[in-house]
């Protein structure tokens, strides 16, 4: 049964009272559906992206101040490049680069990006980055995501990814330092990993957060937080357009520009279209004097 949960773009982080566990669960369903509109992924790229698109959602949700998370992968395989954002304010975007001519009977994480890293970048607005970077040798994409958390935070932690042609959805569990009986805390691991790791692709897709939670942990006290609503969102603008054509130097860009008219910038991730015209390049680069009276 759907009560409508998964058609709702959503993150909703949850706590095991009494435990050191923490866990969240996100679905992308409109904000997927308008990425994919704007490209032309088959359907197992589709469905890569949309992990992807769901992992950088769950890892996002821990950051505490204005910033950004990239998750990016590049490989050597039929495709070169897949890399999703999220931000703070829980916007996403991302895209995938590659050859998708001949996938045909490709579909695991390795036939597609071939021998592969994952590299997991934290971008705090005003703070230093951090990256982290992860071989992508595993079967899957959140198999190759629980061995970036136990190398870089040293937290067990658990994930599944899931997506389809019209949503993706993700669940984590993470094991916090703990707070009090070790012996405990342990135990209390083992339990809610083991039913966990009983979850399926299918329940993922199909079921709301409620019941998928239901369905697991049904026999634990689970505190779930309110729903936080995610969106597709670009953080491109004519602005940052026109800083990157400043940062090409002027000669560069009066080549295009006298070349082809005009100077037309795409922004791959929304398909926004940027247009200077000669006399635009001309003010870019000459601004006229501020005026005084
Ligand atoms: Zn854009």
């Amino acid at each position: 049964m759907n009560d409508n949960n998964n058609t709702q773009d959503i993150l909703q982080r949850f706590i095991f009272d009494g435990t050191d566990i923490r866990g969240e669960i996100v679905t992308l369903s409109s904000s997927y559906q308008a990425l994919l509109a704007l490209q032309d992924y088959p359907p197992q790229v589709a469905r890569l992206f949309g992990e992807f698109l769901v992992a950088a959602s769950l890892l996002g949700s821990s950051l505490k101040h204005r910033g950004m998370i990239t998750v990016q992968a590049r490989g050597n395989g039929p495709l070169s490049m897949i890399m999703t954002e999220c931000t703070q304010g829980k916007n996403v975007r991302g895209i995938v680069r590659g050859d998708f001519d001949n996938l045909d009977g490709l579909s695991s994480l390795h036939d597609l990006l071939g021998s592969a890293t994952l590299a997991i970048t934290l971008e705090p607005e005003g703070k230093e980055r951090y990256q982290g970077v992860v071989p992508l040798d595993e079967d899957n994409l959140s198999k190759c995501l629980e061995f970036y958390f136990y190398q870089s935070e040293q937290l067990p932690t658990r994930i599944q990814l899931a997506a389809d042609a019209t949503s993706a959805s993700g669940m984590l569990i993470q094991q916090l330092p703990s707070s009090g009986d070790k012996e405990k805390s342990e135990e209390d691991w083992q339990l809610v990993s083991s039913l966990f790791e009983t979850l399926s692709s299918d329940e993922q897709l199909q079921l709301s957060h409620n019941d998928q939670l239901y369905r697991l942990f049904h026999e634990q006290e689970l505190r779930l937080f309110e729903a936080e609503p995610m969106l597709f969102s670009c953080s491109c603008s004519r602005q940052r357009t026109e800083n990157a054509l400043i940062s090409l130097g002027r000669e560069e860009v009066v080549n295009i520009a006298e070349e082809q008219g005009l100077v037309m910038i795409t922004c791959q991730f929304c398909a926004q279209e940027y247009r200077f015209t000669k006399r635009n390049i001309d003010q870019l680069f000459d601004p006229p004097a501020p005026l005084l009276h």
